[in-house]
């Protein structure tokens, strides 16, 4: 990356600003998983032993430009304090007098939380004149917030106007060293496995990714699309009617590069938003039953992935196999997530996509056994697309 890195900064004695991805869940005002707040250690470590004066910014949930309270940072507190060890102050603006007065008070070494970037309209709106009272909170600026890197936001592109040194931490570093890697560089061979619920979110991905790697394996609810584009019925599956022909000419342009699923697992009963599911049977891809409904991949098609990724030097995975919120048919998402934990101890390059794939691998207790579980699912989706994240685009030339 031919970016400026925090390690070029120097930091002692100066207001570091530094954006991070604390978008936390929480549960009764405290932060339920600190995932995304451990991630960014590294990089606040580094900075406040080397003397900086650290502000945090981030934004949490999606407040759209009002004083939400369930959605304060505070909570962040408390946690960060935990972790390092040591005081976090935290003011309930992240612009303004008071904002600015709490910047000034700290001492080398010292850390400031600032209150959710998004109780501003602003910021989403990446306007000017916003990002300019940001960027009076530091002499230098850090994007360590992968998971936001491909939105052109204030506080991830609009702030880098205003300050000559914008930096890379080290989470956003690792993140595109691996994703990078993987697109630029891979291993042979190079398979991806891609799932979730629609193919309209991955067609991109699908069409960058088809001149770069060995197979794709299709599994999820974008499934049914292609098995519509064969001529199977498919009984009540999700389908996008709309993608049917692209997904016939995906599957012709693809030839054997594209692998669909040969067995499914079908439910007659169920309402996602209820957690409601009746009994699975498992049936051939073109024999689903009507008024059937797949919800997973079927045992067979979890072996013949397995052989394939047996092969594989490269992987990465975007997008679960089934609805696997619902143990009945989570099991060929966990076996593909332990399939990756199996391959990366014989050498293979397993990158997992975030969101619901990053989900899956902690669910099935194999996250630290894969070489990456990234951190952001838009990003990670945009950069297997071969786009330039914009928040990355607008930190400083080496
Ligand atoms: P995405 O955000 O596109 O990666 O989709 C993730 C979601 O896809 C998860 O919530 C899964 O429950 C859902 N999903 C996976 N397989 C199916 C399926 N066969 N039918 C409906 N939804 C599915």
């Amino acid at each position: 990356m031919n970016k400026l890195t925090v390690d070029d900064l120097s930091v002692e004695g100066r207001s570091v600003l530094m954006r991070v991805d604390f978008n936390v869940p929480l549960e009764r005002g405290q932060v339920a998983d600190e995932t995304r707040i451990r991630a960014a250690l590294p990089t606040i470590n580094a900075i406040i032993e080397r003397g900086g004066r650290l502000v945090l910014m981030s934004h949490l949930g999606r407040p759209k430009g009002q004083r939400v309270a369930e959605l304060s940072l505070a909570p962040c507190v408390d946690a960060l304090q935990k972790l390092l060890q040591q005081p976090v102050a935290f003011v309930e603006d992240c612009v303004g007098q008071a904002a600015l007065a709490s910047a000034e008070l700290l001492n080398d070494g010292e850390i400031l939380l600032l209150e959710n970037l998004r109780f501003h309209r602003e910021e989403t709106d990446n306007d000017p004149t916003f990002a300019a009272e940001l960027a009076r909170l530091g002499d230098v600026y850090v994007n360590d917030a992968f998971g936001t890197a491909h939105r052109a936001h204030a506080s991830t592109e609009g702030v880098t106007h205003h300050i000559s040194q914008c930096a890379a931490g080290y989470l956003l570093m690792k993140e595109i060293d691996y994703l990078g890697k993987v697109i630029e560089s891979p291993a042979k061979p190079f398979v991806a496995v891609l799932g979730g619920a629609k193919i309209s979110g991955k067609i991109d991905v699908i069409g960058h990714l088809l001149d770069k790697v060995d197979h794709i394996l299709i599994g999820g609810g974008m499934a049914y699309t292609f098995f519509k584009a064969r001529g199977y019925g498919i009984g009540t599956s999700l389908v996008e009617e709309d993608r049917v022909d692209m997904a016939r000419r995906l599957l012709d342009k693809g030839g054997d590069k594209i692998v669909l699923p040969t067995d499914t697992m079908v439910t007659d009963e169920l309402d996602i938003k209820q957690g409601l599911i009746g009994g699975l049977k498992t049936t051939p891809v073109d024999a689903i039953p009507e008024g059937w409904y797949g919800v997973d991949i079927g045992p067979r098609t979890i072996l013949q992935y397995g052989q394939i990724l047996r092969t594989a030097r490269t992987v990465v995975w975007n997008g679960p196999m089934g609805i696997f919120e619902l143990a009945p048919s989570a099991e060929g998402t966990f076996a593909l997530a332990r399939m990756m934990a199996e391959i990366t101890a014989t050498g293979a390059t397993t990158v997992i996509g975030g969101g619901d794939s990053a989900r899956a691998v902690g669910d099935a207790g194999v996250a630290d056994k894969v070489s990456h579980v990234s951190t952001g699912g838009g990003a990670s989706l945009e950069m297997l697309e071969g786009k330039t994240l914009p928040g990355v685009a607008a930190l400083s030339d080496k």
